[in-house]
């Protein structure tokens, strides 16, 4: 964004170089100039000096001493006047004068000592450049050739006024004869090659630092800007923190419009979302407008101008939409609403979701064409960025409706699935039990096989509602308690001992020293899920005589169960399978007959919900060994 000078500075100060010198650059110029003062007046007093001793010369040293030393004095002046300035706030305009009196001084010294020193013979004239390079420095290019002209004026006068005796002529040598300076041709070769030499000095020098000045100008304004810049992108990084950092719809909304009105410097800003018919747009958040203003109500996309041209834009592209000043616009559906409310310009973006358009983001001010271009693009990527947090909002809530749905779901297929199964196989073994009538060996076969056949849906229905359980991610509140994963371990493979027993298997629990105290955010329900179906798989694909162990570890971070087994393994080629739903492999078909092939679905699906995962190795006809990797949880301090 481009700096300008306000009007008034305008007025008082000659455009571009003196504007380009601030109040600190005019403070140093002021005393480099001083500086060198101090060694030119001690120049003069050297020469004052050389010339008593040494020289023969035509003119009173007298009047170069005096010269000297009255620089010396004034330098001092300038020194205590500059001290004073610094230590003060001044404004520029008073630096600047400060540099012309000290130029205007030099001036009349340097044509004093012309006239001291032979007038068009002296040397000294040449220190003449020195200033018009410093004044073309300093300041502008108007002021500049000023300050040449009357150096030539200077000049002109003192050879003039020698010239017609009206000054007294101090002839540089002693030694000299010939009166130059009564010479009418030498006098005008010298005036015209002097005054055109400090013209083109300072017509070279200016061009110079003019173009210098530019330049630096332009540095300023790229660093201004690149300065901008980098505070918007870390401001809307910030707001991108901010926003994301929770998925509640009115918490999403809050935030992008406090931040947006923080991060903008602007007084009020507003969020419209869509309803579901897409027509008319509902006021969802807003910050810094009155309860009045938001009286409003929802409003009917159709009738609004301003909102049509921002969701539709020119071909149908939405839009960021500036209005400079609400009192001259037509889109305005309601314009006296935002007068009382002081509102004197606006901007507005679209929020865009992914395959649809979701609403407007909308700052104001109080200010009339408040709204810069850079203003425009920045709203527009905080909407891009308001949108994608919106929407993920708008997917939580769909998901949260959803796992409502499914819960209900799960009760009611719970309920009315599981118990007619169950009263089925009471009925069934109340006929096998003989209490009817009696069962002969046909029926009670058939009986038996019915009952087997009974206990297998059961089990379906049972993995099943286990799988959609695992399936619903764990709600923050769910998981608040962290659970002591050892507990459950040792009641799933205490559970699991009669079994093991029954089936001439020996069932070790091995548990690592430092695994004691293994806290994990999870659920009992879930972990108890995980277990039970890894240690039942271990001992139904385990021969008698074999052996299953169940061990826990831990690292610094994470806890690790394993359940190892000397059972019949799983073919290598068939590992990538083992986790997909009703997956059986051949050797387990084999062995057991019955198998929902759910389970280590309904593990991976768990542990995934506790932020964990599961791997596998095995050997065909050596054994298996399934790890539960779950991250250790931070136990409050009490
Ligand atoms: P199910 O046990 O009802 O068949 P699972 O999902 O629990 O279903 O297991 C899927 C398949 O993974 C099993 O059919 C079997 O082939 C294999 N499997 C699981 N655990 C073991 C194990 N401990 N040893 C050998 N094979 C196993």
């Amino acid at each position: 964004m481009a700096i300008s000078p306000s009007a008034s500075d305008e007025r008082d100060n000659p455009p571009l170089a003196d504007n380009s010198l601030t109040e600190a650059e005019l403070a140093s110029s002021n005393s480099w100039f001083i500086h060198l003062r101090w060694m030119a007046a001690a120049g003069v007093l050297l020469a004052a000096l050389f010339i008593t001793t040494q020289m023969r010369v035509g003119f009173r040293p007298a009047t170069i001493w005096g010269i000297g030393i009255w620089i010396l004095l004034y330098n001092l002046g300038f020194f205590l006047v500059l001290r004073r300035y610094k230590s003060a706030t001044r404004s520029p305009k008073d630096f600047r004068r400060l540099a012309y009196a000290q130029m205007s001084l030099d001036w009349l010294a340097t044509t004093l000592l012309v006239h001291a020193t032979g007038g068009i013979e002296s040397p000294v004239t040449f220190f003449f450049i020195f200033h018009v390079v410093i004044a073309s420095m300093l300041f502008s290019r108007q002021i500049s050739f000023i300050f040449t002209g009357v150096a030539i004026a200077l000049f002109t006068i003192v050879v003039l006024g020698e010239y017609f005796s009206l000054l007294a002529h101090y002839p540089l040598s002693a030694l000299q004869n010939r009166a130059v300076h009564t010479d009418p041709l030498y006098l005008l070769a010298v005036l015209a090659f002097f005054s055109s030499t400090l013209l083109i000095v300072t017509y070279l020098v200016t061009s110079i630092s003019e173009s210098l000045r530019r330049h630096e100008a332009e540095v300023i304004t790229l660093s201004e800007s690149l300065r901008l810049s980098s505070a918007r992108l870390q401001a809307l990084n910030e707001s991108a923190q901010v926003v994301n950092s929770t998925l509640e719809l009115p918490q999403v909304l809050t935030r992008l419009v406090t931040n947006t009105a923080r991060v903008m410097g602007v007084r009020a800003c507003s969020i419209r979302l869509l309803d579901k018919t897409g027509k008319l747009l509902e006021p969802m958040a807003a910050y810094g407008l009155s309860q009045t203003y938001l009286g409003k109500g929802p409003i009917e996309l159709q009738n609004s101008p301003l909102d049509r041209a921002v969701l539709q834009g020119p071909q149908l592209a939405p839009t960021v939409i500036n209005i400079p000043d609400v009192h001259q616009s037509s889109l305005l559906q309601y314009p006296d609403w935002a007068v009382q409310e002081g509102i004197s310009s606006l901007v507005s973006a679209p929020l865009i979701g992914k395959n649809r358009p979701l609403g407007i983001l909308r700052a104001y001010s109080e200010d009339i064409d408040h709204f810069t271009a850079d203003d425009e693009a920045f709203i527009s990527a905080i909407a891009a960025q308001g949108s994608i947090a919106i929407e993920n909002a708008l997917t939580y809530q769909t998901i949260e409706t959803l796992d409502a749905t499914k819960a209900a779901f799960i009760r009611v297929f719970t309920h009315e699935l599981r118990s007619p199964v169950s009263v089925i196989r009471s009925l069934l073994q109340t006929i096998l039990s003989g209490y009817t009538s009696d069962v002969n060996p046909q029926q009670r076969d058939i009986l038996e096989r019915a009952i087997r056949r009974v206990d297998y849906l059961r089990k379906l229905i049972d993995d099943l509602l286990d799988l959609a359980n695992g399936r619903v991610p764990q709600r923050a509140g769910e998981l608040t308690a962290p659970i002591m994963l050892n507990g459950v371990v040792e009641n799933v493979v205490h559970r699991y001992e009669l079994p093991a027993r029954e089936k001439s298997l020996t069932l070790e629990w091995r548990q690592a020293p430092d695994s004691a105290s293994c806290p994990v955010r999870a659920t009992v329900e879930g972990l108890d899920r995980i277990l039970t179906n890894l240690v039942s798989n271990a001992i139904k694909y385990t021969l008698p005589g074999g052996k299953v162990t169940v061990s826990l570890s831990r690292s610094a971070d994470e806890v690790c169960v394993t359940v190892e087994d000397t059972g019949i393994g799983i073919p290598d080629s068939l590992l990538p399978n083992l986790f997909e739903e009703f997956f059986r492999a051949p050797n387990a078909k084999e062995l057991e007959r019955e198998g929902t092939g759910l389970g280590l679905s309904i593990v991976r699906d768990t542990v995934n919900s506790f932020g964990g995962r599961v791997s596998v190795q095995s050997r065909l006809g050596v054994g298996s060994a399934f790890t539960v990797t779950l991250p250790l949880a931070d136990i409050p301090a009490s």
